[in-house]
């Protein structure tokens, strides 16, 4: 497609290589096509009459955030009811399952990728949505119906009988064939990954420590992961236990979403691992997503006493991963899990702000993390993730210096996606959720 070109001109440029720093007064050209054409100082380039200037003196400009774990059907706010299992099956079948459910749920998605493109996220993978509606989403931002961010889609989650996500956000297998029939439906429908429950998570634990309980077998994932693979798509695994991760890591995934706990034989498998699409797999842990209901009281987030103590477990362990991840030099990207309770679209610099506070990260270090690290994680480290000469235009432009204070992130003064520019973005945010986080520290 075609766009206007721009030239960026006395920027602070963050390249988003932590090791790169910070470059003062640089011009970006970006071409019609896109892509970044030139970056370098004002005085050393032609630029033609007809690109449109921007001066950005006095501004920072970064690449595009990616996300590497989101889910679009749900925007953040607290689940006011707790759903009933009747209640689910009432609203998968008379509304959901419709045609007018699933177009009044598109919109629904359609407004969340926007809100997260505002808020400076250019790139989201989203790892679990209904009916492929998130394939349909991503195919009208391919066909430029609108301006949206770059997305990657998992359609349905595969799980076993009674497994997470199952199922209603599940396909349902229960040996090595059925799972890789499973692999090959979400393929005819057009996914770009596959995501799979490997464990039980916190919300649908009955008992306090069964969360991460394992479901899946090792043959299970590998023949997973080999029919994946074979086609050149990744696989995502949700697990919240040692022993989960275990299995998942023998049968060849390439990124473990949210983690546990690690043993010298896991910190191996992470990082040679024959098995998985780089010879390697990554952690994704999504420290935000677990944190409010582990550390606020019930009577605030209307969760169970068991959800309260499940979420505390996983929280504990996965924080855990973190340390053990950084000491040991296992990679490891972004994700926020968007969607869940009390987890915006719109702040992922919270979730930044986490790995600073409890794991001693600095900003240069989260800043690579969110960008360039989660490009290469996710395979598209050859069009985004970092500003580069030949990448695609996806960057941000910020009122104040992110490697000073990371929540200059929360202050997005203009978007870029695909060289399609958004001069004024505009959030709508979840007041009671924002009060609520910033009174968590
Ligand atoms: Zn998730």
């Amino acid at each position: 497609m075609m766009t206007k070109a721009y030239a960026f001109t006395n920027g602070n440029v963050i390249h988003g290589d932590q090791h790169q720093g910070l470059a003062k007064n640089m011009t970006i050209l970006v071409d019609e096509h896109g892509r970044i054409q030139q970056i370098g100082k004002e005085h050393d380039m032609d630029i033609p009459a007809h690109y449109e200037t921007i001066d950005l003196a006095g501004k920072y400009v970064m690449p595009g955030l990616i996300n590497a774990h989101v889910h679009l059907f749900a925007d953040g706010k607290p689940f006011t009811l707790s759903a009933s299992e009747g209640m689910l099956q009432f609203a998968y079948n008379h509304i959901l399952n419709t045609k007018f459910g699933k177009s009044v749920l598109i919109k629904r998605m359609k407004r969340n990728a926007l809100t997260a493109l505002h808020a400076g996220v250019t790139t989201m993978r989203s790892v679990g949505e209904f009916f492929y509606t998130d394939v349909a989403l991503r195919d009208e931002i391919n066909a430029n119906t609108f301006v949206g961010p770059n997305l990657l889609v998992s359609g349905f989650f595969l799980s076993v009988t009674g497994g997470h996500g199952a199922p209603y956000l599940a396909l349902v297998g229960d040996s090595p064939w059925e799972a890789r029939k499973n692999v090959r439906i979400n393929v005819k429908h057009g996914v770009d990954l596959i995501k799979i429950c490997v464990t039980g998570g916190v919300t649908d634990a009955k008992m306090v420590g069964e969360a991460g309980r394992l479901q899946m077998t090792v043959d299970e994932v590998t023949a997973i992961c080999d029919e994946a693979h074979k086609i050149g798509l990744r696989v995502a695994a949700h697990v919240e236990s040692t022993e989960g991760v275990r299995v998942a890591l023998k049968g060849g995934v390439d990124t473990i979403e949210h983690g546990a706990e690690m043993d010298d034989e896991i910190i191996d498998l992470y990082k040679n691992n024959p098995n998985a699409l780089n010879g390697y797999t990554a952690l994704i842990p999504t420290l935000q997503a677990a944190y409010p209901s582990a550390s606020l009281d019930t009577s605030v987030t209307k969760v169970s006493a068991t959800v309260k103590e499940n979420s505390r477990l996983v929280y504990t362990s996965m924080l855990k991963s973190v340390h053990q991840a950084i000491e040991h030099g296992i990679t490891m990207g972004v994700g926020t899990d968007a969607a869940m309770p009390f987890v915006t679209h719109y702040d992922m610099w919270r979730e930044l702000d986490h790995y600073m506070r409890q794991a001693g990260l600095s900003t240069a270090q989260v800043i690579e993390m969110a960008t360039r690290t989660n490009a290469n994680i996710l395979g598209v480290d050859e069009f985004t993730g970092t500003l580069e000469v030949g990448k695609n235009a996806d960057l941000i432009v910020l009122e104040h210096n992110p490697l000073e204070r990371i929540e200059a992130l929360s202050n997005v003064n203009m978007v870029m996606v695909n060289g399609n520019l958004i001069p004024t973005p505009s959030v709508t945010r979840i007041p009671e959720v924002d009060q609520l986080l910033n009174s968590v520290w």
